[in-house]
């Protein structure tokens, strides 16, 4: 692509797009290469999907590529499993690497030989400090560090020690590899930091081969130069790295030297998003798993209904800047919201079913109204819903003293069901403890379709279920997982103390329309009312439906709590 033919990205722009826009319009580069870098040591979450979008988002708009690297230079705690999962969740998101993935474990023998150069050239050395000691000649952020006396061994012991190294002849720990580049460097990053050290661990892709493991900041900028990227996005903590990632490149004198751009990373409130802090959950069984609902991992949200464009434009709407802040949950909530009311097709459904017998109506009897889908949009098509002489409706729906305000279903009140009669309560039936059990109703069969003959107001509308031919199901509803916005920030000894304990609630005998029966795995629906549900991917079984509320149709959050 030459400069005059620099695609045009149809997103908003902003500074990263706009520094993309300026290098293929100067020529500095010809196309753009972005890459996404996880550490296969945890699930994705929301937070690597603005990432994602970003890295992802960028190749596509400018006629680039992405890169999906796992970085594996950390053997102790890579798996597998991890993995399969975040190229899952790639996919899913909607991104595509196409034939672009790589493993920075691959690039061992390379960022070893880049290693053996760095001391051939005076500025890499063998340090037999410990770590602690290490630590302290590092000093601070108001005093220089101190040289350590290893500092200036030959250039010929020190390639063969690093050798020793490779060759597993010294103990974890005894010695490590320090770039030589300045201990009274402003920038702690530049105090000789360590590049090598030696983990005489296996690694699952590299098995026993190697027992010394490249330091990030040194595998990093070497693995980008290596794959040839233009542009590598990292989050605002790398700011200070940069020198060192600069450093690195510049001394070997790669032909290759990505230019670092650091954006703020996506912190949400109302949940955690460090690996280490889900694992917890996950380990200590806080969770059911990754895959809880209640989880801001990207396997959660798609179990609790979230679609991949929904966090897309939530990941949209929250932009990319160079400040540090706390997005709110309910945008994210919101985003889910906005994407199903268009998309989910509407049903009815009952979660905490009261029971109601319209007497008027014949015993035995049904009759079917039609319903549509979708109250905007008449492509949806519509669908027949059974009414016959008992139907469910939500307790709630139900006041035997009405408060003020109420215009629901009361002793002696009229009240409109859905698409079918208006119906007045007549008498109630209690059980031995005073519970009511069923209401008794009389209907106005002229009131076919909702409305009466006479032209008179009825106030109230409320959806409700044929006994006769409603689907049993089991209803979860969420809330969030955390009650406070900050969980273990100020005043909180621990993040696990703010756990919800009302975060999920498991109703067992929910009634559904019969329409529902056909749900699969994609569907989405709003339950009228309710909110927007979907089955839940692994407990749901046909004979036994599980359904999970995604989100209910108003923020209520920011009203009730
Ligand atoms: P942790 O610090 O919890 O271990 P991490 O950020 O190191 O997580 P990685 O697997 O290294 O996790 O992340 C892969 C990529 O995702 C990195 O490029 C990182 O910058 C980006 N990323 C991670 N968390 C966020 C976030 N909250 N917002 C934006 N980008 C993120
Ligand atoms: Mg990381």
């Amino acid at each position: 692509m030459n400069s005059t033919e620099i695609a045009t990205p149809e997103k908003p722009n902003n500074f990263i797009r706009n520094i993309v826009t300026e290098d293929l319009k100067s020529g500095k580069h010809q196309s753009i290469v972005t890459r996404f870098p996880p550490e296969p040591n945890g699930y994705l979450h929301i937070g690597h999907a603005k990432s994602i979008c970003l890295n992802f988002g960028i190749a596509r708009d400018f006629a680039g590529r992405c890169h999906l690297r796992f970085d594996d230079t950390n053997p102790a705690k890579e798996e597998v499993e991890y993995e399969d999962s975040i190229r899952e969740s790639v996919k899913w998101l909607g991104f595509d690497w196409g034939t672009n993935m790589y493993y920075a474990s691959d690039y061992f023998e390379r960022l070893y030989q880049f290693a053996v150069r760095l001391i051939e050239m005076g500025l890499a050395y063998v340090d037999s400090l410990t770590a602690d000691e290490i630590r302290s000649y590092r000093g601070t952020l108001s005093e220089p560090g101190k040289e350590s006396p290893y500092r200036n061994r030959s250039v010929q012991e020190n390639l063969e020690l690093f050798q020793g190294m490779r060759d597993g002849k010294y103990e974890d720990g005894s010695l490590v590899l320090r770039a030589k580049i300045d201990m009274a460097s402003p920038n702690i990053n530049l105090r000789d930091p360590v590049i090598y050290r030696i983990k005489t661990v296996e690694h699952h892709r590299t098995g026993a081969k190697w027992c010394i493991y490249p330091m990030y900041d040194y595998a990093h900028c070497l693995s980008d130069s290596i794959e040839g990227i233009t542009h590598s996005i990292c989050t605002l903590e790398f700011e200070d790295h940069r020198p060192l990632y600069d450093w690195v490149l510049d001394v070997l004198k790669v032909p290759c030297h990505p230019q670092q751009i650091e954006f703020a990373r996506l912190n949400l409130s109302y949940t955690v998003m460090s690996k280490r802090k889900l694992l917890e959950l996950v380990q200590e069984k806080l969770v059911d798993g990754w895959d809880d609902p209640r989880m801001p991992t990207l396997v959660g949200l798609k179990r609790r209904g979230y679609t991949p464009e929904s966090i897309r434009n939530f990941c949209e709407t929250i932009g990319v800047g160079k400040s540090d802040s706390i997005i709110d949950m309910s945008i994210l909530e919101d985003a889910v919201r906005e994407d199903l009311n268009v998309r989910a097709p509407r049903a009815m459904a009952v979660i905490r079913p009261l029971k109601v017998v319209i007497e008027s109506y014949p015993e035995g009897e049904s009759e079917e109204f039609e319903a549509a889908n979708h109250p905007n949009d008449p492509a949806m098509g519509s669908r027949k819903v059974p009414f016959s002489r008992t139907v469910y409706i939500e307790r709630d729906d139900f006041q035997e003293e009405p408060v003020k305000g109420f215009f629901r279903l009361a002793p002696g009140r009229e009240v409109r069901l859905r698409y079918a009669y208006i119906v007045k309560c007549e008498s109630v039936v209690k059980d031995a403890n005073g519970e009511i059990v069923e209401v008794r109703c009389s209907h106005d069969p002229g009131s076919r379709g909702g409305n009466a003959p006479d032209g008179r107001k009825i106030k109230g509308t409320i959806h409700w279920v044929s006994a006769a031919h409603a689907v049993d199901a089991e209803v979860r509803l969420y809330d969030r997982l955390f009650s406070t916005p900050n969980p273990g920030g100020k005043n909180e000894p621990d993040y696990r103390t703010s756990i919800n304990p009302n975060s999920m609630e498991v109703v067992k005998d929910a009634k559904l329309e019969p329409s529902l029966s056909q749900a699969n795995l994609e569907s989405r629906f709003q339950f009228e009312r309710l909110g927007y549900f979907c089955l839940d991917s692994r407990d749901s079984k046909p004979e036994a439906l599980v359904f999970n509320r995604t989100a209910t149709l108003r923020d209520s959050w920011t009203v009730k709590k």
